[in-house]
């Protein structure tokens, strides 16, 4: 008989934690379950059970894990005859505790091997790390078995002998008095914790734990196109389980650190690039900074201010991927006003101006215009209010001005940030 993959039947990935585990289950067995009318199955629901017997339980699964199926015989028998009809009338929850020994959990397994406990490791990594991937040492603390004692706990050369409560099974059976009626249940010895020894004369080095926190160095291959929050998982670099259990995994997250000149928004690469007015106006061409070093880029004549273009494949390569494909790097122009003119160049842009008909002062005409009727509005308001009145309204509008000059400031903020998102169509051409 071919049994099926336990994550497949619970739905979980193999790296799912307990509590994953625990809320897929109880969400599947409440479709499941044969008081179900709709969609009820009494035979998948035993399968499921069977497959949360056992990976739920650390021991179990890490059995499982390591053997497949074989690794955990009998998983299941104690539903083989649960007669569904009793559980007419109680909560899913209730059921699931009923049949599952609810908080128990745990705490009867304290004594017998441990899965190791998982790790995190922070990792900053530079820009440019986390465009092209790198290489990298990172030193962790970690338990590992102890040396002296090579994990047992006890002292070198002492007595250990075997537990006498469980004949060194570490395990004994216990009568339960459940819903179902009388059932076996095989417990961990409450004498010795489930390891089956005595010990008479605990380790030194441990004081009887059996493990210590030892230093040690991993290497880590960051993969090309890495971006901050991404966790890479080294499996078996985490702690050593207890009482002969396996390694639990390292959880490196990266953190990629800003560029003084790149902004990176997935494989788009933005940079800020001034450009001088003679270029911009005429077109032409420049060196421009970009990841993998400097690139020609054309520009052309009449470029504005806040102009994008775009240097194709420069940007970053696909994450974890081995294809070549990149994304693009989008530069954004800034016009550059020339400033500190020497006599010269001021001359020819004076020239340039008159040119251009582009007049550098306001013609006497239009300001005498604009100076008769600002002495008009001044003769206007002057008639219409008294002296202190005017000062209080001179005041109150002075505030309000205030408060527009704010705003304004942070919709030109707004539009700054916007200057540096990428419009659409330019981003990717997918
Ligand atoms: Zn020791
Ligand atoms: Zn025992």
């Amino acid at each position: 008989m071919t049994k099926r993959d336990y994550y497949e039947i619970l739905g979980v990935a193999k790296s799912a934690t307990y509590e994953e585990i625990k809320k897929t289950f109880r969400n599947t067995a409440r479709k499941l379950h044969p008081d179900n009318k709709e969609s009820g199955d009494e035979a998948a629901f035993k399968e499921l059970a069977e497959a949360y017997e056992v990976l739920s339980d650390t021991n179990k699964r890490a059995q499982y894990d390591r053997y497949g199926h074989a690794g955990v015989k009998g998983a299941g028998q104690s539903f083989d005859n649960v007669d569904f009809s009793n559980f007419a009338g109680f909560g899913m929850d209730d059921i699931i505790d009923m049949l599952f020994g609810g908080g128990a959990r745990g705490q009867a397994r304290r004594g017998g091997p441990e899965q190791g406990a998982n790790l995190k490791f922070d990792l900053q990594i530079e820009f440019l790390e986390g465009v092209f991937g790198v290489e990298k040492k990172i030193t962790i603390k970690r338990l590992e078995d102890c040396e002296t004692c090579t994990g047992t706990g006890a002292e070198p050369g002492s007595e250990t002998t075997t537990c006498v409560t469980c004949a060194g099974q570490g395990q004994v059976q216990q009568v339960m008095n459940s819903f179902f009626g009388q059932s076996m249940r095989v417990i961990e010895c409450p004498a010795c914790q489930g390891s089956g020894k005595k010990i008479e004369k605990p380790c030194k080095t441990c004081r009887g734990e059996g493990q210590q926190r030892k230093t040690r160095e991993f290497d880590i291959k960051v993969p090309q196109g890495i971006e901050t929050g991404v966790r890479l998982r080294l499996t078996n670099a985490g702690d050593k389980g207890r009482r002969g259990g396996p390694f639990g995994d390292l959880y490196v997250i990266i953190h990629v650190k800003e560029h003084k000149s790149f902004i990176r928004e997935g494989e788009t690469i933005h940079l800020r690039q001034p450009v001088g007015v003679s270029l911009a106006s005429l077109g032409g061409e420049m060196m421009v900074e970009t990841v993998d070093g400097k690139r020609p880029l054309k520009i052309p004549a009449g470029t504005q201010s806040g102009a994008t273009l775009i240097l194709k494949e420069s940007g970053v390569p696909r994450f974890n991927s081995p294809s070549a494909r990149r994304g693009d790097q989008v530069v954004h122009v800034a016009v550059e006003t020339p400033t500190k003119l020497s006599a010269e160049e001021k001359t020819l842009l004076e020239q340039l101006a008159q040119l251009r008909g582009e007049s550098l002062v306001i013609p006497e005409a239009e300001k005498e215009a604009y100076e008769a009727a600002q002495a008009l509005l001044h003769a206007n308001s002057k008639d219409a209010k008294n002296g202190s009145d005017k000062d209080k309204k001179g005041a109150k509008s002075k505030t309000k001005h205030k408060d527009e000059q704010v705003k304004e400031d942070s919709s030109i903020l707004d539009k700054l940030g916007e200057f540096f998102r990428p419009k659409n169509g330019e981003q990717e051409d997918e």
